[in-house]
């Protein structure tokens, strides 16, 4: 990540300061304390199983702070105005910061309450329903499990060593978010999340704890840590999953 000027810091830091305004403004108390409940639980998954490669751990407080619920359309127009002083092309990839706003070491989480629901395929709604009694229910499941996949993704982010390459940065959020939400009875995934946990999958099947301390920043060995980036830096597979920027 470049060095932001102070400039750009400040305008960041409004574009939180108004986000959180909106969020009191458009979100209910209810919705807002739901999404804390999620977080809570996402970080002391992450936690439990991870504990041991991060160094200083959060509270669950100081996590959540992290995160400002919105409306769909309010965020639209976070995201915006933050790729406007950032400078990131809208058509980018995806990548580590593209729904992150960075202010120095900190980072902040704009998100909307997921509604996957009206994504699913019929078979699918019919048979989360016929599992969880009610179209109510199975709403609020794969509403929830969408957003306990968000938020174990984004916390991931939150406790890696932020000078890996972008690459692995990303690939590893969806793998220690993948294996959070297994352990929570959560095992949808979209499948467009496989490559990055594919890639992932690879390195930890080769270097197992020392992928976990170089992704949280608690690697003793910096040997393991440049084989580990050399590994995929320049695979044709990486350039396909992160087009438009030199992801190493
Ligand atoms: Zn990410």
């Amino acid at each position: 990540m470049s060095e932001q000027c102070t400039e750009e810091k400040i305008a960041l830091k409004n574009i939180i300061e108004k986000a959180r305004v909106t969020s009191r403004e458009v979100m209910t108390h209810q919705e807002r304390t739901r999404l804390n409940h999620i977080i809570g639980q996402s970080h002391q998954q992450i936690l439990s199983l991870n504990g041991k490669y991060i160094k200083r751990p959060l509270k669950d407080s100081t996590v959540a702070s992290k995160f400002i619920l919105l409306s769909q359309q309010s965020y639209d127009s976070v995201i915006q105005e933050t790729r406007e002083v950032r400078g990131i092309d809208a058509s980018g990839n995806i990548d580590a910061y593209s729904k992150m706003i960075p202010i120095g070491r900190q980072r902040f989480f704009p998100l909307y309450w997921p509604n996957i629901w009206s994504e699913l395929s019929e078979d699918n709604q019919e048979r989360l329903v016929n599992r969880h009694k009610s179209i109510k229910n199975a709403q609020k499941y794969s509403n929830d499990a969408i957003c306990y996949m968000i938020t174990t993704h984004e916390i991931s982010h939150l406790y890696m060593d932020d000078s890996l390459p972008l690459w692995l940065q990303e690939t590893g959020a969806y793998y220690y978010s993948r294996e959070s939400v297994k352990t929570m009875g959560i095992s949808a995934r979209s499948p467009n999340w496989e490559p990055y946990e594919k890639i992932y999958d690879t390195l930890e099947e080769k270097f197992d704890e020392n992928l976990h301390h170089t992704y949280f920043g608690t690697l003793e060995a910096q040997l393991y840590r440049l084989l580990i980036c050399l590994q995929y830096s320049a695979d044709d597979s990486i350039k396909k999953l992160f087009p438009a920027k030199n992801p190493t």
